[in-house]
């Protein structure tokens, strides 16, 4: 058994890097997590533990089956990861609230969940396709950030996840399709795919990317440039965050949608984004799902969880990475 998992993990590292270079540009990203299923017919969860060393502040992977999460594998960690390692009642918590957010239909598009340490990458979550075609993600959460000041805090928890779920629900095989290359893309290419033409981020970008698509081009290249850009157009975007690219928009703008309270009037092309979500049955479905089992409106006086107001994330006056539509947030 030892001998057969040795010959494995090279060839897992070799396919993790190889999926990575598919998907993202850049190397200074967070890697796709080795994948090492271990035979499981008994219900069983035990695995092998701290063989691998993720690059990235790799915990604990689970794989996804719609309600529940299975251990795959424990990463080879130390110290204060080590602690959050044990602390499996931390990574349910945190699966818990993915499941109030993401509704069970969705969630079936999500095949491993990651508990990993943000100090290392600097993101509090990402979701990363597991399959070409787009039709299986993953997300992680960073276990770190999760507690910082107690579990959830001010909801940045909450609102991480729902701004990851943004992602899942306007790059995957519904919205994009994989096979389609750049040259032959007749609508917005995020990159994972060319999306079809009454998609979301489609409807969003020739909307209000379009026209200054030019523009932006040449403003992504560095981030005064972008800043320039950002300050210009400003009335855009949901936050500067948003202005990172269409991917990081159409995610900002969902969570944004979800979080607001009230309807915005369209007086700005940023409240114009939003509006374009309310013309979404099944949009502004999941923003009734995700506000009810949040506790957000309703039953008594008291929420269950409280969410950032629009604007005061608190990476919502940064940057993301220019190159990528997700990956990290
Ligand atoms: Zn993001």
């Amino acid at each position: 058994m030892k001998n057969i998992k040795r010959i494995f993990i090279p060839l897992f590292i070799v396919l993790s890097i190889f999926a990575v270079n598919l998907s993202c540009s850049n190397d200074d990203e967070i890697v796709l997590t080795p994948t090492k299923i271990t035979e499981d017919t008994s219900g069983d969860t035990e695995t092998t533990t701290g063989e691998v060393e993720g690059s990235e502040g790799e915990i604990t992977l689970y794989k996804v089956d719609g309600e529940n999460i299975t251990k795959v594998q424990d990463y080879k960690v130390s110290g204060k990861n080590l602690e959050y390692q044990k602390d499996v009642v931390k990574h349910k918590e945190i699966w818990e609230l993915v499941k109030k957010i993401v509704p069970l239909d969705q969630r079936k598009k999500m095949g491993e969940f990651l508990i990993y340490s943000g100090e290392t990458s600097g993101s509090a979550g990402f979701v990363i396709e597991m399959e070409r075609d787009l039709s299986v993600w993953k997300m992680g959460i960073a276990i770190d950030y999760a507690y910082v000041d107690g579990f959830n805090a001010g909801g940045e928890l909450a609102y991480t996840i729902i701004h990851e779920f943004g992602h899942i629900l306007t790059l995957n095989n519904t919205q994009l399709d994989a096979t389609v290359t750049i040259e032959n893309c007749k609508n917005y290419f995020p990159g994972e795919g060319c999306s079809f033409e009454k998609s979301y981020i489609n409807e969003l970008h020739s909307k209000y990317w379009n026209d200054i698509w030019s523009e932006y081009q040449n403003a992504k290249k560095d981030e005064s440039t972008q800043e320039k850009f950002y300050n210009k157009y400003k009335e855009r975007y949901v936050t500067q965050y948003a202005s990172t690219n269409p991917g990081e928009d159409i995610a900002e703008v969902f969570a944004t949608f979800t979080t607001l309270k009230e309807k915005p009037e369209g007086k700005t092309i940023a409240e114009k984004k939003i509006l374009l979500m309310y013309n979404r049955e099944e949009l502004v479905n999941f923003r009734n799902h995700i506000r009810k089992n949040l506790a957000l409106r309703g039953k008594g006086s008291t929420a269950a969880f409280e969410l950032p107001q629009p604007g005061k994330w608190k990476q919502a006056n940064t940057f993301g990475n220019l190159s990528k539509t997700k990956c990290r947030h």
